[in-house]
């Protein structure tokens, strides 16, 4: 077969942290035979060393890169995550769970919401988390992966991981090292384009050498190298919906048993995540800096850090929004560089895996028909802003007394997300498009745990009082913690089929 003349024959990457390197594997994996990637990153500079906690999608990113769980999760010292508990996010006492998985089995056509509502208007105080199987397992701290029959119980939870993003980044490189990419280490002092395209054509290190390229990968992190210091492509900011801009993170000593799932724990002007893995926990502290000084949210992390530290804190400002266009000329930018929200959900890993995937779809020839970067920006543009809506729904849905969380509730939703709002608060109807990243259960489990309670459950449920939803409640309740004790703890399935090798 001959090849098409215009193929891209180099692609350079630039910046070696988790995005620089899940570009590097994936393109080595899949183009590697036929294009030449270079990866430039600086040792001085370093990469930003967070990101630590995931959501389902990645073990297809994995999969497809032919990287067993089991080597996966040796390699970077993971665990397992089962969803996330939201501590004092809707009240100061409140707490709930976001599973990953699906709510129920439905045993009616009505789905097991709205008899759950209707339950509630009865008096059932049954919290909406107790029919859900990922949360039978997080509370007893237990997990294995569900089984594959459709039928049972215990097929209805989903999983993803926390990992040491640097070991994760080093477990990549090599992969990519193995598949032919070639890593430059040094600091890009200066972006050359071409005069006559704008094209991007070099970039040059501070000891002369210089790497050319048909098309670049922007993933220097926060600065944004090439599309906004070489390209001025303009940023969105989204910080009057998103008004956290800071983070300390600090690691510390485990002191018990490996939960399988993160925690955030909400705090006057921010919140703190916690992340388990096998060797350490991760902790930060974001927050808003018109609400709280940096010393006092060191303090408040400080204060909250359950085990010994084992780093000095590290602090961090960044700016809610994304990059106008993520692809800009010659250039795609991909992980802090095209964007960044807080990561309450976790999504950051997420969005540079999909714009990966996103990119190979639309990969350019020398022609750069201007068609595949307009359809990029495009859907990367919805991706990004519909996580936006689902995170900003955590600080609008909140009824806490702190001056920081009462402008968070006053603030006016984005349209989109002011009209799902709506919808649910009148009819518990969920109306999320088929293919957002946030799916119903999603949506459900933040709705309800910070206190979202629609006015009326469904008609249907109403006009179905021969459905013994009280009884069918129960044994579903019964037969999850039941199905829950069968599972093995999280720390046995750990130490039976995924410890470190430092941990042995
Ligand atoms: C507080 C916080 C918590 C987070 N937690 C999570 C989480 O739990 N889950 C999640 O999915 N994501 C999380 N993220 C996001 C996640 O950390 C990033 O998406 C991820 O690490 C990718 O970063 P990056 O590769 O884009 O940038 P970086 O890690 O900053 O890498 C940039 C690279 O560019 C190189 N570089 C920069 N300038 C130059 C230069 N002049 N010359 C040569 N090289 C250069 C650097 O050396 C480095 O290699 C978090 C982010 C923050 C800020």
């Amino acid at each position: 077969m001959t090849q098409n003349p215009n193929a891209l024959r180099t692609i350079a990457i630039i910046g070696g942290g988790s995005a620089g390197w899940m570009a590097a594997a994936a393109l080595a994996n899949a183009v590697g035979r036929n294009i030449a990637i270079t990866l430039v990153e600086s040792d001085d500079i370093g990469t930003i060393g967070v990101g630590e906690a995931t959501i389902p999608p990645i073990k297809s990113f994995n999969a497809a890169l032919g990287i067993s769980e089991a080597d996966f999760v040796r390699a970077t010292q993971g665990s397992f995550k089962l969803g996330i508990e939201f501590v004092g996010w809707g009240t100061e006492q409140s707490r709930y769970f976001h599973p990953f998985g699906e709510y129920g089995a439905n045993f009616d056509r009505v789905g097991l919401e709205h008899y759950w509502l209707r339950e509630r208007q009865k008096g059932d105080t049954t919290p909406f988390e107790d029919y859900c199987m990922a949360w039978a397992l997080a509370r007893e701290n237990r997990f294995a992966p569900p089984t594959g029959s459709p039928r049972d119980v215990r097929s209805t939870h989903a999983y993803a991981y926390h990992f040491d993003a640097g070991l994760y980044a080093q477990y990549l490189r090599a992969y990519a090292e193995q598949r032919g990419v070639t890593r430059v280490e040094g600091r890009i002092e200066h972006v050359a384009r071409d005069g006559a395209t704008g094209n991007l054509t070099h970039v040059r290190l501070t000891d002369g050498r210089q790497v050319a390229a048909d098309f670049f990968l922007d993933c220097s992190g926060f600065v944004g190298l090439l599309i906004e210091g070489a390209l001025a492509t303009g940023y969105e900011d989204w910080s009057h919906w998103l008004p956290c801009d800071r983070a300390i993170a600090m690691p510390s000593a485990n002191t018990g048993p490996i939960t399988p799932y993160t925690r955030s724990t909400a705090h006057a002007a921010g919140w703190q995540w916690r992340i388990p893995l096998q060797h350490r926990q991760g902790n930060g502290h974001v927050y808003c800096s018109a609400h709280i000084s940096d010393d006092e949210a060191e303090a408040v992390l400080r204060a909250n850090v359950e085990g010994e530290p084992l780093a000095p804190p590290r602090r961090l400002k960044f700016t809610a929004g994304r990059r106008k266009r993520a692809w800009n000329h010659n250039c795609v930018s991909i992980g802090l560089s095209s964007g960044f929200m807080e990561p309450l959900e976790s999504t950051s890993l997420h969005l540079i895996q999909t714009s990966i995937e996103r990119l190979l779809l639309l990969l350019p020839d020398h022609n750069h028909d201007p068609l595949n970067a307009e359809e990029y920006n495009r859907a990367t543009a919805q991706e990004y802003e519909r996580i936006r809506d689902f995170i900003i729904l955590h600080y609008k849905a909140n009824t806490r007394g702190e001056p920081f969380w009462q402008a968070c509730a006053a603030m006016d939703a984005p349209d989109e997300l002011a009209y799902k709002i709506k919808h649910f608060e009148a009819a518990m109807r969920l109306v999320s498009p088929q293919d957002e990243l946030f799916r119903n259960p999603s949506w459900l489990a933040v709705y309800l745990g910070q206190g979202v309670i629609p006015h009326s459950a469904d008609a249907l449920a109403d006009a179905r009082p021969q459905v013994d939803a009280a009884g069918h409640l129960r044994a579903l309740r019964q037969m999850m913690r039941a199905a829950a004790e069968t599972f093995p703890t999280h720390d046995d399935f750990i130490a039976q089929h995924f410890r470190s090798k430092a941990m042995v």
